[in-house]
């Protein structure tokens, strides 16, 4: 089969190669892939930093496939044979007392589909099938686009307690995890103020929408007096979450699930427990959480934006063209 392989650090080191299908493992199934994501993670491995250095090369690319069941290993049920499912990328290790809880998310010992096993920009690929979600009704890009990002703002949202009638501020509001937010949480009823860099071309009806500028300043773009419930910020800024921390009111939650801008967080320790101010940080999302976040793809409340879209045999543009392309999930199409 054709695989997106990783031979050595930097896209020089990357080979759109011929290698053997693999095989399922027990408890695995085979998917004949037809999407799979373009993701910041994906560049950490060709790099080999951060996150992505824990990959082994070679390493076939790609976190995020979505495809058809076509093979199952030993311990999974053949009906599954013919199922249109798309893979969420950590798999919980399934021993532990956070697996044994449903809380998968925090799982001390998650692997990355695409970092620590191969990956599926390729034409087929193995994965644990409790990582395999049904997704009928939805096409493989629409899933492709879905399964990364809006799981984790659900484990957000759901970890801030967001309650119809919330005053909920959403900073970085203008990214593909900051519409996820928004859509889910004018769903769930809250009142949603929108903290972004940049005009929002296509707000939902209701949510006003606060404009920060270049530099971030939260403080500047809100009227005085302003307060909220809760908070999620998904825009890695530290100085944007300290900021959002801030505008919380009695009792405030703050959620954030990024800190890839800046990490060195500032809060006023006294407001923070005088005011019984909360913040959480979530990465990854909880199995029940990814099966509720396509469910509410497939409902129409949140409707994933779709890029730019290369084929499998145009892997390298579309990794080296992924930091500059416009916004909406970038796809790679395989079938
Ligand atoms: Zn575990």
């Amino acid at each position: 089969m054709r695989a997106a392989l990783l031979q050595a650090h930097g896209l020089d080191g990357l080979e759109l190669a011929h290698v053997d299908a693999p095989e399922p493992a027990a408890g695995e199934v085979v998917i004949r892939v037809e999407t799979v994501g373009v993701n910041q993670l994906d560049l950490n491995v060709i790099a080999g930093h951060g996150p992505g250095a824990a990959a082994k090369l070679p390493r076939v690319l790609g976190i995020d496939p979505a495809g058809e069941i076509v093979g199952v290993g030993e311990g999974v049920d053949a009906a599954r044979i013919g199922q249109h499912v798309v893979v969420k990328p950590n798999i919980p290790c399934g021993r532990c007392d956070a697996c044994a809880a449903g809380r998968e998310s925090t799982c001390p010992s998650q692997r990355v589909v695409g970092v620590h096993r191969d990956g599926g920009a390729a034409e087929y690929v193995t994965v644990p099938a409790v990582v395999a979600f049904e997704r009928s009704g939805l096409t493989a890009a629409t899933a492709t686009a879905a399964v990364h990002s809006l799981p984790i703002v659900v484990n957000a949202i759901d970890a801030a307690g967001v309650r119809a009638g919330d005053r909920l501020l959403v900073t970085g509001a203008g990214g593909v995890l900051g519409r996820a937010a928004i859509e889910y949480a004018v769903h769930l009823g809250a009142e949603v103020t929108a903290a972004t860099r940049h005009p929002l071309a296509d707000a939902p009806d209701g949510v006003r929408v606060v404009v920060t500028g270049p530099s971030a300043d939260l403080a500047a773009a809100l009227d005085a007096g302003d307060r909220f419930d809760a908070a999620v910020d998904v825009s890695g800024s530290a100085a944007l979450l300290g900021q959002a921390v801030a505008a919380l009111d009695w009792g405030g939650r703050a959620a954030f699930c990024s800190a890839s801008v800046d990490t060195r967080l500032t809060i006023d320790a006294r407001d923070f427990y005088l005011s019984r101010k909360r913040l959480i940080g979530v990465a990854s999302a909880d199995l029940a959480q990814v099966r509720r976040a396509i469910d509410l793809v497939r409902a129409g409340v949140v409707v994933p934006r779709i890029g730019a879209r290369y084929p499998l045999d145009a892997v390298h543009r579309a990794y080296r063209e992924f930091p500059t392309t416009t916004p909406g999930k970038v796809i790679i199409d395989v079938r």
